[in-house]
């Protein structure tokens, strides 16, 4: 594997990363709006978060958008691919190289590291004139779907895709923890845009996760709710509101 990663060219690279992008969106984004919106809907359907259905100009829209962060994604990811073999980013293939202990304690500071990354950045993409020339195109989604998880315009794409990838200049990393969290992370992304409540965050550590309720709150009224994985920020910042109450 270390070896193969390190003789592929540009080209292969960018073409890699955009089938595993590809991939993983098509497998969590369209198996969600599967599972929750079409074949067992009956089941779900009295926990939807919003009773206005979404239209098929929307999820062609969110699925269009998201192609086009898909593609812009795969250039910071190629440019950490590409710069490991030079000892630029620290990025690495051999799982013994660093054991096991820190393969997974990197995960975790990679975990912290994205879910204050992401609520900081969220914060500034509301700025007023950064939010209607960038984040508003996120925004056009007020009832998400499982297809809003990537539906971006370009410039928040690169944004988002650099979270990971900056982590990669400053700590070593190894690539299958990289692919790993990629996984975990869309799929914490495709469900906090589910549009359906599956359980109730009051109990436990499901307290202090988000949810499709808190995340499509945000969707809702513009404003509060900003972080991604956990709630800490949104609580230090007094940012945290409850979801609203169905229409
Ligand atoms: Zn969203
Ligand atoms: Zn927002």
């Amino acid at each position: 594997m270390a070896m193969l990663m390190q003789s592929l060219s540009i080209p292969e690279i960018l073409l890699l990363q955009w089938g595993m992008n590809l991939m993983r969106y098509t497998v969590f984004a369209g198996g969600a709006w599967l599972v929750f919106w079409k074949w067992f809907y009956p089941k779900w359907k009295a926990r939807r978060i919003s009773p206005v259905d979404p239209t098929r100009s929307q999820i062609r829209r969110e699925i269009l958008a998201s192609g086009l962060s898909m593609t812009i994604f795969v250039i910071p990811a190629g440019v950490t691919l590409y710069t490991a073999r030079f000892g630029i980013s620290k990025i690495y293939f051999r799982a013994d190289q660093y054991g096991w202990t820190w393969y997974w304690l990197s995960y975790v500071a990679l975990f912290i590291w994205h879910d204050t990354f992401f609520y900081w950045t969220h914060r500034l993409m509301h700025w007023g004139p950064i939010f209607r020339r960038v984040h508003r195109v996120h925004h056009l989604s007020k009832d998400p779907t499982p297809f809003t998880a990537f539906s971006f315009h370009p410039v928040e794409a690169l944004m988002e895709s650099l979270a990971v990838v900056s982590f990669t200049f400053i700590l070593p990393v190894h690539m299958g923890a990289t692919a790993l969290f990629a996984l975990f992370s869309l799929a914490f992304n495709v469900y906090g845009h589910l549009g359906i409540r599956v359980f109730r965050h009051d109990r436990g550590i499901t307290k202090y996760l988000n949810s499709p309720e808190s995340h499509g709150s945000h969707h809702a009224r513009f404003l509060g709710n900003y972080s991604l994985y956990t709630n800490f920020w949104d609580h230090v910042m007094g940012t945290h509101l409850p979801p609203v109450p169905p229409k």
